[in-house]
């Protein structure tokens, strides 16, 4: 469904992310979450893409499979990073076949273990796919007239890549401008860093929706790593206090993650923000638990799946 009529009503949305496993195993981890959190019936969910299209085949397997098999609605991540524009528009073309409605468009993270020069790449920034999946959708190849509807990423702590925060602001009108639909955020754990870019972005003249990225913390070790990926991110003192006070006893690491993004859902909630999107992992566990503690409707009637 094109996301202007998902985003349609008047409650918040609700959006899951998942990554393509790449083991069996982590299939089977991946679509027992999806059972578990189709009857949730999110909004949306999303399929990330990997580094320099490590991932192409895997993402659109998924895609098409969560497409074909629940009644889910996948988004998928697209990223820059690798590719020239033949090999996007075969992408776009297949999705187009499928009739997947919204594309998450990305600049994409730099491939790890590969030589890598970004000048050689035909989209220097997200900007450039935004504008690229436009003119696809001029094309007519897409089943919906409308084309593809286009999620783009925002940064509320600041892209590290871009320290002059008002000159990012600029290239983030440029992109929203450039065909925009909808803004997902990188996660957070201050809601302080999220308000205050919903503000910023209104200043700039910016009004699409904007949903906030929240992932839950649930071990020491998936700290360091979110430190890692999403270098930059915010970790507020009072948190690392708490999880200090526990670091040796992983259920209470575990509960405490919990709690805080528990808390910042029922704070963005109260702060009337247009949709929440849980970075998963690929597992239900925290979502579920964070979900029923907020007395979230659900917002279509669920139905089994044979994922
Ligand atoms: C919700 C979400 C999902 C993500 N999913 C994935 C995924 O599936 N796969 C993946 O590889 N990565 C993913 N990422 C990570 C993302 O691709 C990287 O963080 C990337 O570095 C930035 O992406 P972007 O789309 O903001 O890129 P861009 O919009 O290209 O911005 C990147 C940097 O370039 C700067 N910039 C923009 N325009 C210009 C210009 N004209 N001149 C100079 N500088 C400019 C920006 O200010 C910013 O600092 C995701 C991030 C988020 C928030």
């Amino acid at each position: 469904m094109h996301i202007t009529d998902i985003m349609r009503g008047d409650s918040p949305m609700f959006s899951f992310e998942f990554f393509p496993p790449k083991t069996m195993e982590a299939a089977e981890t991946l679509y027992q979450t999806i059972r578990d959190l189709e009857s949730y019936m999110p909004h949306f969910v999303s399929v990330t893409y990997g580094a320099g299209g490590s991932t192409r085949d895997l993402t659109h397997d998924l895609v098409e499979r969560i497409q074909r098999t629940t009644k889910l609605d996948p988004i998928p991540h697209l990223t820059c990073v690798c590719h020239n524009e033949e090999e996007i528009e075969g992408i776009l073309l297949r999705y187009a076949k499928s009739a997947i409605g919204n594309i998450l468009a990305l600049g994409g993270d730099r491939p790890i273990g590969i030589a890598y020069d970004k000048s050689r790449d035909s989209f220097q920034h997200a900007i450039d796919l935004v504008r690229f999946i436009r003119r696809f959708n001029e094309s007519g190849a897409h089943p919906d007239r409308r084309g593809f509807g286009v999620g783009i990423a925002g940064f509320p702590e600041g892209h590290p890549a871009t320290p002059n925060r008002l000159l990012e602001m600029d290239y983030f009108k440029a992109k929203v401008d450039a065909g925009a639909d909808y803004i997902v955020t990188q996660l957070f754990f201050d809601n302080r860093d999220f308000l205050d870019f919903r503000e910023r972005c209104a200043l700039a003249n910016i009004h699409i929706p904007i949903i906030a990225g929240i992932m839950p913390i649930t071990s020491i070790g998936g700290l360091k790593r979110m430190a890692e990926l999403a270098a930059g991110a915010r970790f507020p003192a009072k948190l690392l206090r708490a999880l200090e006070r526990c670091q040796s006893a992983p259920k209470m690491v575990r509960r405490v993650g919990i709690q805080h993004a528990l808390e910042q859902c029922d704070d963005l909630l109260h702060n009337d923000v247009a949709g929440i999107h849980f970075y998963t992992l690929n597992r239900s566990d925290a979502t579920r638990l964070i979900f029923d503690s907020l007395g979230i409707p659900r917002h279509r009637s669920a139905q089994a799946s044979s994922v």
